[in-house]
């Protein structure tokens, strides 16, 4: 770790190209949470204060946006009612519903408190609006598995009653929805090295997903409503946030493009209600992240070859490193794929929206990993990069890595 003071680590930042940093707000003014069902998740402000980072990032000239996370995991383990619910009736314990108004009431407090009360932020960076049963973006280990393609292409969520209350108010077929959403999730989730086959053998390519569509067309009107859910909660945001201050800028958190679509995240559709996306590349550490979900279906039924279970992966992401689950988790997604990613994401909003690259930059993540993907990010068509330190896991010399590389892609990149 840089032992280093917080004004000397900006100026390091500011000196390595940086020019803006994000940061989170521990404290709170109650004043803004009164009359909320949600009681104050408050808790001690520690040195530096906001304020105090402000002022220190005005003297080195480097700008300050502030993340919220729309999606509290305190909030759906203590208050089920909140959490979003799959079509089984089984509540998330990680993830609250953004259709939930008590959750958007103290999101948009939480909104108010800052900017009212912080004149200097220049943006508002959203943690990822989205529905989906657990934290998509680091798969925990002890999620049951599913078997893919069928638990991404039919999310099982979120069927709680404010969702409910939505669909029909779209006027949806509700009801041929949870039906065939519930055939599928209890198929996905019917594992075994036969029912593994069933789609091993079925999904040999691309084209396989749209005979599926045609089979359940109502699928397609699940995925979509689900993305209306997400657009709906960022206008809301949106409204609040310009109302206090329309210089404020509201950046929102995306998974790339390949699976964004699966937890409600549009890219065309929704770009109207944010002023740039930062697409997350765990790129080196999606591996260690996404191989749980491939591991939990092993887990049901040991004899399913490992090598299978990843081929099918790599036909529906276009993975393209080794087939064994260690390689997988070691290596991530190679550098190339922010390249392709960054480019489904800037066909999809146009030439002119703004495109933030957000690049992990903890181990096992080098100096090279980054710069890499850097590179790639540049010639997709990125407007900028953002470094994930990981909650001060990242390393002095990545650090490095990143403010360098992102120095000289100021200029033109040169093929
Ligand atoms: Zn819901």
């Amino acid at each position: 770790m840089v032992q280093a003071g917080y004004r000397e680590t900006l100026k390091f930042y500011a000196d390595c190209g940086a020019t803006s940093i994000v940061v989170s707000y521990e404290g709170a003014h109650p004043e803004y949470y009164e009359g909320l069902k949600l009681p104050l998740l408050q808790r001690e402000e520690t040195k530096p204060t906001l304020k105090e980072i402000c002022e220190m990032a005005e003297e080195v000239g480097v700008e300050v946006e502030v993340v919220i996370d729309p999606k509290n995991s305190i909030f759906a383990s203590k208050f089920p009612e909140t959490a979003i619910t799959d079509v089984l009736g089984n509540k998330s314990k990680f993830v609250p519903c953004p259709s939930n108004p008590d959750i958007m009431a103290y999101t948009k407090a939480r909104i108010r408190d800052i900017l009212e009360n912080y004149e200097s932020i220049m943006a508002i960076e959203l943690d990822g609006v989205y529905i989906d049963m657990h934290q998509r973006m680091t798969n925990r280990r002890v999620e049951k598995g599913a078997l893919y393609p069928l638990h991404h292409l039919v999310p099982e969520s979120c069927f709680c009653k404010h969702c409910r209350r939505l669909a029909e108010e779209e006027g949806l077929n509700l009801k041929r929805i949870e039906e065939t959403v519930k055939e599928i999730t209890l198929r996905s989730l019917n594992i075994s090295l036969d029912s593994f086959h069933q789609v091993y053998d079925t999904f040999t390519g691309g084209y396989d997903i749209v005979r599926f569509m045609l089979d359940h067309p109502e699928v397609l009107d699940w995925l979509e409503f689900r993305c209306k859910l997400v657009a709906r909660s960022l206008e809301a945001i949106r409204e609040v946030v310009k109302s206090i201050d329309p210089k404020v800028k509201i950046f929102h958190d995306m998974l790339p493009p390949i699976w964004a679509w699966s937890m409600g995240q549009d890219y065309a559709g929704q770009k109207h209600l944010c002023d740039g996306y930062k697409i997350i590349f765990f790129n080196k550490r999606t591996g260690s992240y996404e191989v749980n979900p491939l591991m939990a279906i092993k887990d049901e039924d040991p004899e399913i070859p490992d090598s299978e279970i990843m081929e099918l992966f790599k036909r529906l992401t276009g993975y393209q490193g080794g087939l064994s689950f260690a390689e997988f988790s070691q290596q991530g997604f190679p550098p190339i794929n922010v390249y392709y990613e960054l480019r489904k994401a800037r066909v999809e909003v146009g030439s002119d929206y703004f495109l933030i690259a957000g690049i992990v930059g903890d181990q096992p993540a080098t100096p090279n990993d980054v710069e890499e993907a850097i590179t790639m990010a540049a010639k997709g068509g990125a407007d900028g990069f953002c470094l994930h330190t990981w909650y001060g896991r990242t390393t002095p010399s990545n650090y490095a890595a990143f403010g360098n590389k992102g120095r000289e892609l100021a200029k033109p990149i040169q093929e």
